[in-house]
């Protein structure tokens, strides 16, 4: 497939607003870093080629789909975080889209006002919005923001002058308070997204929605489930591709789409085909999403022979891992079902959050990982401090361990490289 290209729609840029010759030149290095790091693998599975698809109409095919939604007057509303009630905007109608926050090339752009010294993620999504560079960012009614740290929530007062940005405040602790504020939260912010879209919500269209939420889950959550298997039936890196494109496609046809993927997988798994041999080192990565993008890690891990097996990562385990009690059916039962689902989020903003280490062990187990990769964005206090309590779990369980803080420069690939192989060599004893 080496005629693989992310496909162009300038007009249709053009329309939106987008910094059409930039894009356009972004637009041809992702398709160059796809055809390479995606489509040089071998034994793929062949139904990827849905997945391989949805890449090449990341900018065409899906964007007109929101700006057709958008025409019927369906809202849509952008996400940097799984702490978004998606639900309720699946309920009025709308669509969740999942901002890209992954890559070098929109930093620069953020750079001219933010300061230097703060997480990429940040940077790289205002980035996005400030040059004018993402077509998503230009479609959507509003931009959901949350107070998860320090960076996202003082960015969000500066984005807001350029996308209305509807800040919900994330509890950082687990009581009862704590959980009393985020359902006031959730219930703002139904009213938010039933003034946008002028549909009232019903217990039935909250009903309908939680139930294709769950299904997407549920099918993420499969896929996961397959991946514990020896050889592993797909990779690590098409994986994660798989759950970056869970943010950004139409929830029903992609829970089909991976189901499909996962009947083909089950039948590999029958015959005993990978897509590594059996003896490679098998590592679950931990720790920070991983915004696409950001394939870096698992394609530097493969590459060395390795397979991933896991990821334990809001763009992972974190945002499918719990689902929503389908068994209520007045409006107040459903948004305390919905909360409760959502407090079980384990992000490191939460204090203390013994739940995620335990969760990181309990992932481990279920995956049959060899080591554990754990992975911090530059500049990310929350997670780069938590991450010493997964270390000091690995070292009492025994468990391969490698702590990794990186941006999203291609700076630091060669230092990396060396770590990640006598990582490997550990596991390989
Ligand atoms: S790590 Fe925390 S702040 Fe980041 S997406 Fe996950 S829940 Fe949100
Ligand atoms: S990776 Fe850390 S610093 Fe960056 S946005 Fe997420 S929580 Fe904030």
């Amino acid at each position: 497939m080496a005629d693989f290209e992310v496909k162009a729609y300038p007009e249709m840029w053009q329309e939106l607003g987008v910094d059409v010759a930039r894009f356009d030149k972004a637009r041809q290095m992702l398709g160059s870093a796809y055809a390479s790091i995606y489509l040089s693998q071998l034994n793929r599975p062949t139904r990827m080629d849905y997945f391989d698809n949805m890449v090449a109409e990341i900018h065409g095919g899906r964007v007109q789909e929101l700006v057709a939604a958008k025409k019927e007057g369906r809202p849509v509303v952008g996400t940097f975080c799984v702490y978004i009630p998606e639900e309720v905007v699946v309920a009025a109608g709308g669509i969740c889209v999942g901002l890209c926050g992954g890559s070098q090339g929109s930093i620069p752009d953020a750079e001219k006002i933010l300061p230097r010294n703060i997480c990429p993620m940040v940077k790289s999504a205002y980035g996005f919005k400030a040059g004018k560079i993402c077509p998503y960012f230009q479609v959507v009614d509003f931009v959901y923001g949350e107070t998860t740290c320090d960076a996202k929530k003082k960015t969000w007062e500066i984005l807001d002058r350029l996308v209305p940005t509807h800040v919900m405040e994330i509890p950082q602790m687990k009581n009862k308070r704590d959980k009393d504020l985020w359902l006031d939260e959730v219930k703002e912010f139904k009213r938010k997204v039933e003034g946008v879209s002028g549909k009232k919500i019903s217990a039935d269209d909250l009903a309908a929605a939680i139930k294709v939420i769950n299904n997407k889950r549920r099918a993420l959550q499969r896929l996961t489930r397959l991946r514990a298997n020896n050889p592993a039936p797909i990779s690590g890196k098409d994986a994660l591709l798989i759950e970056q494109i869970a943010f950004y496609d139409e929830p029903v046809r992609f829970a089909e789409k991976v189901n499909a993927l996962c009947d083909e997988l089950e039948e590999r798994v029958k015959k005993g085909e990978g897509v590594m041999p059996a003896d490679a080192p098998r590592v679950m990565v931990a720790g920070v999403p991983m915004a696409l993008p950001n394939w870096k890690v698992h394609n530097l891990v493969e590459t060395a022979g390795a397979v991933i097996v896991g990821e334990e990562s809001c763009i992972g385990s974190r945002y499918f891992k719990d689902l929503i009690d389908e068994n209520v059916s007045d409006m107040d039962s459903q948004l305390d079902v919905l909360t409760d689902r959502y407090m079980k989020i384990d992000c490191s903003c939460f204090t203390p959050n013994d739940e995620r280490i335990d969760q990181v062990i309990k992932e481990y187990r279920e995956s049959t990982a060899q080591g554990i990769l754990h992975y911090s964005l530059q500049f990310c206090h929350t997670y780069n401090i938590e991450e010493i309590r997964i270390k000091e779990a690995c070292q009492q369980e025994g468990i391969p361990y490698l702590s990794i803080e990186s941006d999203y420069s291609p700076e630091d690939v060669g230092q990396l490289q060396t770590r990640i192989e006598a990582f490997l060599e550990q596991i390989r004893g």
